[in-house]
């Protein structure tokens, strides 16, 4: 059975505040590991919604040829510039300030607009060892990995990667059909079941997203949330609303609290924004710029 995510729900699982001599490092310190020359905006939506989220510090590992630029759209990042395959992936190896940022940080997120499947999984791969026990989402082709589409990696199989660390995949109905080879109509009809199995198969948690999004633990508890409305069918918006739950979690929410008061935030921005400008046509960008005041309203 799910639990149905509710304001009361919120209100009754408080997210972690920062006393009041907290400095910007106790805040939360997010690494977004993100974008490529074709999709860098990807990395301006998921940044500045895990500001908006209240995590104090930021640091951006994107594609060398557009870092600059991210630096110059996001002036809080400090930004890290990654070498690029030829499809446009990020390589993470070769730069040891990536692995740096990895274990000084408090939540880690990858994937946003990202490209090339098997240059992702290799980043991943690659990180996993250096997050420990640090709060990992993965987004987008961040979550290539689960799907064992790594190359030739045999500890990877395809039908059950097994995270040792807290992970956190959100995928929507479609990612979800191409991890695992189900059909996507079954997983939209059947999304309770699909959510389980997933957390269960990979030892993560799952946020499937919709018009009804599901959160799933591998410890079996569910979570269910419908609200929003079809303006947030836009591109960036998940995005966004992964950067909101990687700064929930930099802050020190458990992934499952912070998949949960994330998926709320963003529906309940995608209502403010409808009253505000109609309920199409309003941008991704704008979603997390209605987070401090729903945050406060929630408190
Ligand atoms: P993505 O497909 O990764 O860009 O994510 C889209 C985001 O928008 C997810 O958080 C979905 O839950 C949300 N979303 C998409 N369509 C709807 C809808 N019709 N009503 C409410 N939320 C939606
Ligand atoms: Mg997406």
């Amino acid at each position: 059975m799910s639990e149905n995510i509710t304001a009361r729900l919120l209100r009754d699982w408080p997210l972690p505040m920062p006393d009041f001599k907290a400095d910007k490092e106790t805040r939360g310190h997010i690494l977004i590991v993100a974008g490529s020359r074709e999709m860098p905006g990807a990395v301006l939506l998921a940044a500045t919604a895990a500001l908006r989220a209240g995590a104090g510090k930021l640091t951006i590992a994107t594609a060398a040829s557009v870092a600059v630029a991210v630096g110059a759209a996001v002036p809080e990042a400090r930004v890290i510039g990654l070498d690029e395959t030829p499809a446009g992936g990020l390589r993470g190896d070769g730069t040891p300030g990536l692995i740096h940022a990895c274990e000084r940080a408090s939540a880690v997120l990858i994937g946003p607009g990202m490209q090339d499947d098997a240059a992702s999984c290799a980043l991943v791969r690659s990180l996993l060892p250096h997050c420990a026990d640090r709060p990992l989402i993965l987004d987008a082709a961040g979550m290539r990995i689960a799907g064992g589409d790594g190359g030739n990696d045999d500890a990877v199989p395809a039908a059950g990667y097994h995270f040792a660390s807290p992970v956190l995949l959100t995928p929507h109905a479609g990612e979800l059909a191409g991890l695992t080879g189900a059909d996507k109509d079954d997983i939209s009809a059947r999304p309770d079941a699909a959510a389980r199995l997933a957390a269960q198969r990979w030892h993560a948690t799952v946020a499937l997203k919709g018009a009804v999004t599901i959160i799933a633990n591998p410890e079996n508890r569910q979570w269910r949330h419908e609200g929003g409305n079809t303006g947030l069918a836009i591109s960036g918006s998940g995005d966004v609303l992964a950067g909101v739950i990687a700064g929930l979690a930099a802050r020190g929410a458990s992934l499952e609290q912070a998949a949960a008061w994330g998926v709320a935030l963003h529906a309940m921005s995608g209502e403010q924004l409808a009253l505000k400008h109609g309920p199409l046509g309003y941008l991704a960008r704008e979603i997390s710029n209605e987070i401090p005041a729903l945050l406060r309203a929630l408190a």
